[in-house]
């Protein structure tokens, strides 16, 4: 079973407006209202592809219980550490031809208690896991190093880790003894890593810039980069990854869904270019929909056959 973690879930509300007016009453009729997070994405598109999961990380009150609600909708399991705040909401008014102006909620401020006791429940969690993703932002109150110790809890009972973040908790689980054993940075993401000009169309650029020091010992670098696919370092090995043209209608929690794709695959102990194949067309699958972390799986033969793997 992958153990998923979302630290700061959301309830998502967005609301499509004709034309935002400011200072002013703005209504509307339609409003949709789903569970958000990263991590939550992942955890959908993985019970898509048909693989056990469990959905972990910290909820709280009648916002938390909504979150919930929508994950067993969804037939995913969850087990959440509960606190006594309420979980955050983050709203998205999608207005005036193509705008989307964005409120998004900082969630709950955790106490050392609350932190501790979370650590103490991902522990245990782990022992029914066979692989962990994080994936997000931390909360406010939580030390940057928050995820490098979960990444040492999860090494210590041999459970490998897929970390999706970026800023200083990424910064700083590279930097701890115990690393991730996957980060997917995308272009920007990478680029905030190294000390070098990223230059994503030159292979030998982007071989250079996974080779910096702060990246070593990090088993799998997958870049992500959009429509271009995927640059990739396993180990020693460097490959380039093409994608088709596709039509795409929602790219947003593309990154998620690969961050899916990737841990089914080394979960059940693919080949290399099974893993990036599975990786590029969840991706792909989810730019398809207009649903933010959701795939059809029917296509999935489909675009896996699409996608080519080169070692570089
Ligand atoms: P997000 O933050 O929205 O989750 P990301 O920036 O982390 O996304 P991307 O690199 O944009 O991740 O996308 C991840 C993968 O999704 C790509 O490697 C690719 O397989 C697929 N993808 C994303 N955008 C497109 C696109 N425009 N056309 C085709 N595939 C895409």
């Amino acid at each position: 079973m992958i153990l998923t973690v979302t630290m700061n879930p959301s309830i998502d509300v967005s609301y499509p407006l004709n034309h935002l007016k400011i200072d002013d009453v703005n209504r509307t009729t339609e409003v949709s209202k789903t569970a958000g997070g990263k991590g939550l994405n992942v955890s959908r598109v993985i019970q898509q592809l048909g693989t056990k999961i469990l959905a972990t990380g910290i909820i709280g009150g009648f916002f938390g219980q909504f979150i919930e609600t929508k994950l067993s909708e969804d037939h995913i399991e969850h087990n959440f550490y509960k606190i006594d705040q309420e979980s955050r909401e983050c709203i998205a008014i999608l207005h005036d031809g193509g705008n989307q102006t964005e409120i998004l909620e900082s969630g709950p401020v955790l106490s050392e208690e609350e932190k501790n006791a979370f650590l103490n429940h991902y522990n245990d969690l782990l022992a029914q896991s066979s692989l962990v993703t994080i994936s997000g932002s931390l909360p406010s109150g939580v030390n940057p190093n928050f995820y490098a110790l979960m990444v040492r809890l999860a090494h210590g009972k041999g459970k490998k880790v897929l970390l999706d973040t970026s800023g200083e908790s990424l910064k700083t689980a590279l930097l701890s003894q115990e690393k991730p054993d996957l980060i997917k940075p995308n272009e920007e993401e990478l680029q905030q890593l190294i000390p070098i000009e990223l230059n994503i169309h030159n292979p030998e650029s982007l071989k250079a810039a996974l080779s910096t020091p702060d990246l070593k010992d990090v088993e799998w670098i997958c870049v992500s980069l959009g429509k271009a696919g995927a640059f990739v370092k396993h180990g020693s090995t460097f490959y380039s990854v093409s994608i088709p043209a596709i039509n795409v209608v929602n790219p947003v929690g593309s990154g998620d869904a690969t961050l899916a794709g990737l841990a089914v695959a080394i979960d059940s102990h693919q080949s290399d270019e099974v893993i990036l194949k599975t990786a590029m067309t969840t991706g792909m699958l989810n730019t398809m929909e207009r649903q933010t972390g959701f795939i059809d799986s029917d296509k999935f033969d489909e675009y896996f056959k699409k996608v080519l793997v080169t070692q570089v």
